[in-house]
């Protein structure tokens, strides 16, 4: 079994989007909207802040109560949005139940729009035009390239079917050429699917959801999942017992976490140079 190390990985693209930034003629800025107090929020806004200050990105983050109004944060973005020196905008999910995630999302330029959720940059993906790409999934193809995984003609599965994670992560092994299985919360015999598969994606947030039992021998497997087991942070995968039959895994730190990361600050100048390219 060999590791696919996104520690690593990601500090490879840091440096490289550090050089990039560089070259900009000017500092890229992101703009970080954070709504009440998550704790698990506080701590992914902390560790975006600190990312992109490491990569001479400019960054600030707008705090608002937790009993904000949608008209509020959508006022805030549309400012934003207005504003040339603010490059890309991140509205840090989930947000409170009071306020529709969707016409929050949709209310960002889709050229500022750094987490490539808005309508139409996830519809651009579904049909294969250049647009911006969601961080996790695009952080999984990193991996995938940087280990040499030829997805080429390989079974593939998916499992979740969220538009941050699932299916951007189905359309992008597509456009690599994989056959791609899509499971969700009513998939039956996810067991016996997982097994005829050559490669497994598990975005589910449960851990346990990938045993032995359920991976063939050779397979790639691929741990979204972000799960607190008794103040330890744990994947989807049975790590343990799953890496002995895995050709490559991702672990639980160390995988896909830290290459989002790194993507969010690539998509921040991409972001940068197509408003660059348009104006
Ligand atoms: P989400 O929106 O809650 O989606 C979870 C998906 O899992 C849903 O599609 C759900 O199906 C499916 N599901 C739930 N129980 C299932 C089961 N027993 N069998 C099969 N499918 C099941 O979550 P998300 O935002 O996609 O995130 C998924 C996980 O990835 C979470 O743990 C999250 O913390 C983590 N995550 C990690 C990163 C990272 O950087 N590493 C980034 C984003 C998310 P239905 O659609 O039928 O409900």
């Amino acid at each position: 079994m060999y590791i696919m190390d996104g520690k690593e990985t990601s500090k490879e693209l840091k440096e490289e989007i550090k050089k990039r930034v560089k070259d900009l003629p000017t500092k890229p800025k992101l703009l970080v909207i954070l709504v009440g107090d998550d704790p698990a929020s506080k701590i992914y806004v902390a560790s975006k802040e600190k990312a992109a200050k490491n990569c001479g990105i400019d960054e600030e983050t707008i705090v608002l109560n937790a009993d904000a109004s949608q008209r509020e944060v959508i006022d805030i973005i549309e400012k934003a949005n207005k504003d040339k020196s603010i490059n890309a905008i991140l509205v840090q999910l989930p947000l409170p139940d009071h306020i529709n995630t969707k016409a929050v999302i949709d209310s960002i330029d889709p050229m500022k729009d750094v987490d490539g959720l808005t309508s139409l940059n996830q519809g651009k993906l579904f049909l294969g035009l250049n647009g911006i790409v969601p961080c996790t999934p695009k952080g999984i193809m990193h991996l995938f390239e940087k280990y040499n995984v030829d997805l080429t003609g390989k079974n593939a599965i998916v499992i979740g079917r969220s538009i941050l994670v699932g299916k951007p992560i189905s359309m992008l092994l597509l456009a690599k050429n994989a056959t791609v299985t899509i499971a969700h919360s009513k998939t039956k015999n996810l067991k016996e699917l997982c097994l005829g598969m050559d490669v497994i994606v598990s975005a589910v947030g449960k851990p346990k959801t990938i045993t032995a039992d359920m991976v063939k021998e050779g397979a790639i497997v691929v741990d979204v999942g972000i799960n607190r087991v008794h103040n330890t942070l744990v994947g989807d995968v049975d790590y343990l017992s799953v890496c002995d039959k895995c050709a490559r895994i991702t672990p639980v730190p160390g995988g896909v976490g830290p290459m989002t990361i790194a993507c969010l600050l690539e998509n921040v100048v991409e972001c940068y140079n197509m408003q660059m390219e348009n104006k």
